[in-house]
């Protein structure tokens, strides 16, 4: 017997939207989690009064005014505005590549100092079709970025040397001629005031949500008790694994608590040598302005994704994205599921176009239900 409209299979962003979405058109909803609470890679934990940002740190930033007004109509965002440092050997540069990192890398003091270094160091490279990252980086930005604030970090980050790695993981470098730090171009950004978790609580509110209640451990019941399933969870899982694993790069973060009150004076700062083992440090409370007494802080370390660790960044490559394939036609067949979110689409999906996506797929199950 089917008591629910819809079993949303995973609470973060994609399946919470979903879910505020469907009740709103009066839908019958049970949401289940499998981990200890809902919100997927947004969740935070406090520690110190400070909202920690655990599954690695998340800014929102979008161009999308719609997406803008949604989630600010749950929670009002800050004015926080990305701005990372990068530490190479102890030196720091403005990221991401603009006049002041320009400075700092070479003294020049205008923009057309500036162009003529990289376009010298281009010109010196030599290159005219990229066989792989290191090269496609270098002809982009010349060899001293490429050195100082690309290398190391691309190395620890994929677990390969450069010249290993394909060059379309770097299609473009954005760098800027003008003394402007803010990583992002977007028109919108900040952070939820009060952090992430009252953004889901806000969706999720009147909604049946079960959390530490995993799909595969009772599959057949699951199945048995909605019309419909919204499966956000791993696309090669739902089907068994049937064509094999797709793979994932996972991160660990070790976090800690500081007996003082600003210990980077930034919330992120990346360290881009290939010495440092890991590839960032997050000072959560500079997200919000915190004043607390105490810090904490996360160090962030590339890892192999095994099964048990957390598949965080999908590997598109040609081999992941086949197999993908073969499991994307199997969705097609689907007639009461449907699949959506970064783990069933194996896609890296920014927080604004995953609201983008469910609200548009809310809209579409709406129109056809
Ligand atoms: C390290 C990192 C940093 C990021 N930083 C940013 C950023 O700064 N800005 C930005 O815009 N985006 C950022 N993102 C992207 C952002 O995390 C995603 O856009 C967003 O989390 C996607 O939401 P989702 O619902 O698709 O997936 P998720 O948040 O992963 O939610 C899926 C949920 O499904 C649950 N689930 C899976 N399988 C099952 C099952 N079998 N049964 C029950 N539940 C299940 C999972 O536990 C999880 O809670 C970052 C991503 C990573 C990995």
């Amino acid at each position: 017997m089917s008591n629910y409209d819809y079993l949303i299979v995973g609470s973060g962003l994609f399946g919470s939207v979903m879910a505020h979405e469907l009740k709103k058109k009066k839908k019958k909803i049970l949401v289940i989690e499998k981990r200890a609470q809902p919100g997927g890679n947004i969740y935070c934990e406090k520690i110190e009064d400070i909202n920690v940002h655990t599954y690695g740190a998340h800014i929102f930033h979008t161009n999308n005014k719609e997406v803008w007004d949604f989630v600010n109509s749950f929670v009002s965002f800050n004015n926080y505005i990305n701005s990372p440092i990068a530490n190479y050997k102890g030196k720091f540069y403005n990221l991401p590549f603009n006049m002041n990192t320009f400075y700092s890398l070479w003294g020049v003091t205008s923009p057309q100092a500036a162009r003529e270094m990289i376009k010298k160091q281009q010109g010196e490279a030599g290159i005219h079709k990229s066989e792989n990252l290191e090269e496609q980086a270098i002809s982009l930005v010349g060899r001293d970025i490429y050195e100082t604030l690309i290398k190391g970090y691309t190395e620890k980050q994929w677990g390969r040397k450069c010249t290993d790695l394909p060059p379309f993981i770097i299609k473009r470098l954005p760098v800027r001629f003008t003394f402007d730090n803010n990583y992002f171009n977007d028109r919108y950004q900040g952070i939820p005031i009060g952090g992430y978790n009252t953004l889901t609580e806000k969706l999720l509110t009147g909604i049946e949500t079960l959390t530490n209640t995993d799909f595969f451990k009772d599959r057949t019941y699951f199945q048995s008790i909605a019309k419909n399933i919204i499966f956000t969870g791993r696309i090669d899982e739902f089907y068994n694994y049937e064509f094999g694993k797709l793979e994932y790069r996972s991160l660990k973060f070790e976090t800690e608590i500081l007996d003082c009150e600003n210990y980077q004076g930034n919330a992120v700062i990346n360290f881009t040598d290939y010495n440092t083992p890991y590839t960032r440090i997050i000072e959560h409370k500079h997200f919000e302005f915190g004043t607390q007494a105490k810090t904490v802080i996360s160090r962030e370390y590339p890892a192999e994704w095994r099964e048990g660790t957390e598949p965080f960044y999908p590997i598109n490559d040609k081999a992941n994205d086949e197999l993908h394939k073969r499991y994307y036609e199997l969705t097609l067949k689907e007639k009461n599921v449907m699949f959506g979110g970064r783990l069933a689409e194996y896609k890296y999906y920014d927080m604004d176009k995953v609201i983008e996506i469910a609200l548009s797929k809310a809209e579409q199950l709406h129109a056809k239900n």
